[in-house]
């Protein structure tokens, strides 16, 4: 037997292999089908489907694009089924796609400018025939509406929060003060990815307030691009960040009910198409059909040190370390034990235990959970005096955290944010666990709290809701 002889794809068993996964060689076109076929597994609904009826009702599906590997995987998955559609001569495209990029451009650097991957994607897909959208939404567009913005602080002796209006000269606000106010890039990320969560919400929301449109039907499907992979990451950060009570909702393929104006709710189905394919599997498509060339380059990132890190750059490296023989043996067990996780305030309920709190955190929105409640849980097990530092090595480490987070250890970081009472009695909020962490790190040298729009009140009320994100 020849040591060069080549190895046949084990699915057509005439082509030769290119690459092997799961322990498979596969020829370029049978992985590529292997990879879509799950796709169309996930999206197998009859709404989806090529549609012969003279006047059919499109499904409207929204499609969060980063135009990182994940997404160019899935954009190509999408439109390349629509294009199929396309052609058949009696049959019509089944659903409408809008693919809406959220631009964070004001305050990270690209390699790319995001119009010109558009425009190359749309010209590859020839788009002009098929019902997609393309739209960039600003994320400074989160600060627009400055009526609602208020300073959020939390006072670290007791974890309670503090809510204050900004002051006149303070009118405005921009995503970038946000960010440089926060003391490190783990709460950076942290924070950007509730801005974006809030900003896709809000765009669904408009989907069903705009009058204007009968021929496009409100949005009633939500796809996101995580892999196999970034799953896995999210379910250990989101645990690490205190966030865990989120998993169930951010994860899992399921119907969301959301409230669309104070007296509406819609229901929303929401996918993770790619959920079954690792990132190895992603680069592996990204390169046998060339794709690369559209991803939409981030600047290169200096070495960091393991401080300086988010917490899903800590546990990306911890799923390298563990997966030696990379088989994604870990991951998918991961992947697939939080897929087990549910909402913790109905699981509470079935159980008949402790009665929840229907509070919502006033930055995450997240239901509160816990009895008790984070902050008084917080203050229990915390303790907030101070003690010198005694041996020699505690007294240089001081020393060196002084220098380090200079100029946030003085003495009135440990004051209660606000001597005004009826300012701060004027409006009540509690915070999640999550976020108390993310604002209690707030220097306040820099800024006295954390600014961000509060509605307390039917915070879903359309009016408000579309005054604050006109994203025309
Ligand atoms: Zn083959
Ligand atoms: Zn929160």
């Amino acid at each position: 037997m020849s040591t060069t002889e080549v190895q046949l794809c084990s699915r057509c068993k005439t082509e030769p292999s290119v690459t092997v996964s799961r322990k498979e060689p596969f020829c370029s076109q049978c992985f590529i089908r292997f990879i879509t076929g799950k796709q169309r597994k996930a999206m197998a609904a009859e709404k989806f489907k090529i549609q012969f009826s003279k006047d059919p009702k499109k499904e409207h599906i929204l499609f969060p694009c980063s135009f990182g590997a994940s997404s160019l995987v899935l954009l190509d998955i999408l439109l390349c089924l629509m294009n199929e559609q396309n052609s058949n001569p009696r049959g019509q495209v089944g659903f409408h796609l809008s693919v809406v990029y959220l631009d964070d451009s004001s305050f990270e650097k690209h390699d790319t400018v995001i119009t010109d991957v558009i425009n190359a994607v749309k010209e590859k897909y020839q788009t002009q025939n098929l019902p997609v959208t393309f739209e960039v939404v600003d994320m400074d567009g989160f600060f627009e509406d400055s009526e609602n913005l208020r300073k959020i602080s939390v006072n670290l002796d007791d974890y309670q929060t503090h809510i204050q209006p900004l002051s006149q000269s303070e009118h405005s606000f921009a995503l970038s003060q946000l960010l440089q106010a926060l003391p490190n890039r783990a709460s950076r990320h942290d924070i950007l990815q509730i801005v974006k969560a809030q900003l896709i919400q809000s765009h669904i929301i408009k989907s069903y307030n705009s009058s204007d449109s009968d021929s496009e039907t409100p949005i009633s499907t939500v796809l996101y691009a995580h892999n196999m992979t970034t799953m896995a990451n999210e379910v250990l950060s989101l645990t690490v960040k205190g966030r865990g009570a989120e998993i169930h909702k951010l994860l899992t393929d399921s119907v969301l009910t959301l409230p669309i104006s104070s007296t509406q709710t819609a229901q929303l189905g929401i996918l993770h198409p790619l959920k079954d394919i690792t990132s190895t599997e992603i680069q592996t498509y990204l390169t046998l059909l060339s794709l690369t060339e559209l991803e939409l380059k981030h600047k290169n990132q200096p070495t960091l040190m393991n401080k300086q890190k988010t917490i899903n750059e800590i546990v990306n490296e911890y799923y390298k370390d563990v997966d030696v023989d990379h088989t994604g043996n870990i991951i998918s067990t991961v992947v697939s034990t939080g897929g087990k996780l549910g909402d913790p305030l109905t699981l509470k309920k079935n159980d008949g235990s402790n009665e929840s709190s229907t509070e919502q955190c006033i930055i995450c929105h997240t239901s509160i959970n816990g009895n008790p409640s984070p902050d008084k849980w917080l203050s229990a097990i915390s303790y907030t005096s101070k003690l010198p530092p005694l041996t020699d090595l505690q007294k240089q480490s001081y020393s060196e955290w002084v220098e380090s987070c200079k100029p946030s250890v003085n003495e009135e970081n440990h004051e209660p944010p606000s001597q005004d009472q009826n300012q701060t009695q004027a409006q009540t909020g509690k915070l999640c666990y999550g976020c108390i962490v993310t604002v209690g790190g707030v220097k306040k040298a820099d800024q006295d709290g954390f600014v961000w729009p509060v509605v307390t009140k039917e915070r879903y009320d359309v009016d408000d809701v579309l005054k604050e994100f006109s994203l025309d």
